[in-house]
């Protein structure tokens, strides 16, 4: 059975989208009408007072109340393909506060119930080599990067450099580890006003080989776990400086992957890696054998009725 939806999944490109609960203490009316299976729905107003209604089409629709490990059970079969040899890209795409993080890592305060992707991942890609262990040996290590406008710096270094720093890992704590370490890298030279991490993508790579002891035929897989920057559309007008060569990266970037996996879904001819750093550092696991999922997040609220709105665009193109 897990064979099968392994090959269900070779080679493809799918988008689940994610509307996070409202938070403790806000006040609004909510964009969302209605959300089934694949399907979500919603609400504009339009000036007449009437309202208006869009439905968008995905793979599959996590609402508010959906937890953690049922947003996981649908990613898993990804995940068991690393040790069969594939390469995997998991992308959170949204705009700042709609729960990229969340679904990627976890909230702040973390429970065990709480965990995100990464470390559910990790923890499956273990348990699955140990049970294989008697015919198979896996060498698992990973690797911490951020982009920040277009330029690359290793999270478990702190340098700036071409090749980031692959380091072996034997266990979920020692990814957990890291993960701290990665963080930490990660804050420095973050202000209060210049919360760099919405404005960077980082990414959590981890490279598995196996070596079939039978036959001893190696295998290589890889996954990326990327929580890109946050999609939101600065008024160019009200920014100057720093922050709108920021923003220009960002939408330089998050469009190059649009771009990107819109024309592996349309099965194109030519696939434009080079435009951005981020998609030619996935080069090698974007298109061809590899699988992409895109979480997309919708934040509920009308407030961000016009971000969700292009959010689910973006997604609606990539599918
Ligand atoms: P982003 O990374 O997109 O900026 P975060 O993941 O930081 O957004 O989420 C913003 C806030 O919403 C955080 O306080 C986070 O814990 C909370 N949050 C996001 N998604 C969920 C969810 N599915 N359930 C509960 N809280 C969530
Ligand atoms: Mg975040």
């Amino acid at each position: 059975k897990l064979y099968n939806q392994v090959q269900d999944l070779k080679g493809s490109i799918r988008v689940y989208c994610r509307v996070r609960p409202f938070l403790p203490g806000q006040v609004s009316s909510c964009s969302v009408g209605s959300i089934d299976e694949g399907n979500i729905t919603i609400i504009t107003p339009s000036k007449s007072g009437k309202e208006g209604r869009k439905t968008f089409s995905f793979n599959k629709v996590f609402g508010p109340s959906a937890t953690q490990d049922e947003v996981f059970l649908d990613t898993q079969p990804l995940i068991r393909s690393v040790l069969d040899g594939y390469n995997v890209c998991i992308f959170a795409y949204g705009q700042t506060g709609s729960g990229k993080t969340y679904t990627m890592s976890g909230p702040k305060n973390m429970t065990e119930q709480t965990q995100g992707v990464n470390y559910r991942a990790l923890s499956d890609l273990f348990k699955l080599a140990e049970q294989r262990k008697g015919a198979f040996i896996y060498d698992i290590a990973v690797q911490m990067i951020e982009i920040y406008n277009e330029q690359v710096r290793d999270l478990l270094n702190g340098l700036n450099v071409p090749d980031a720093s692959l380091v072996r890992v034997a266990s979920t704590m020692d990814v957990m580890e890291l993960m701290n370490i990665g963080q930490k890298n990660r804050a420095v030279g973050a202000t209060a006003l210049n919360d760099r991490s919405s404005r960077s993508h980082s990414c959590l790579t981890v490279h598995v080989q196996g070596r079939d002891l039978t036959s001893g035929t190696i295998l290589r897989g890889c996954m990326h776990l990327v929580d890109l920057a946050g999609s939101e559309r600065v008024d160019k007008s009200e920014v100057t400086g720093e922050r709108l060569k920021e923003a220009q990266h960002i939408n330089k970037s998050l469009s190059a992957l649009g771009d990107v996996i819109a024309s592996l879904a349309q099965k194109n001819a030519h696939v434009p890696y080079r435009n951005s750093k981020l998609t030619q550092l996935l080069q090698d696991s974007l298109g061809g054998q590899a699988k992409t999922l895109m979480f997309v997040h919708i934040s509920p609220e009308s407030d961000a009725l016009g971000e969700s709105i292009s959010t689910l665009k973006f997604a609606e193109r990539v599918s």
